[in-house]
């Protein structure tokens, strides 16, 4: 299932927990073991940006 950011605001309340919610569904809950919401690769990097969903695969 995919679902934009702009469909989620019709069910949360705001920016910041919709793109928590997408950040979750897309590289998983536990941030210790962020995993490619694309191919299931442990191998990704969290961007020093600190914005969030700044979550690179290396494998795609
Ligand atoms: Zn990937």
């Amino acid at each position: 299932m995919r679902i934009t950011v702009k469909q989620l605001f019709g069910i949360v309340p705001n920016e910041e927990i919709a793109e928590d919610w997408v950040e979750k569904m897309m590289w998983g809950a536990d941030h210790e073991k962020l995993h490619c919401g694309h191919c299931g690769a442990m191998d990704t990097v969290q961007s020093k940006s600190g914005r969030p969903m700044e979550y690179r695969c290396r494998t795609c």
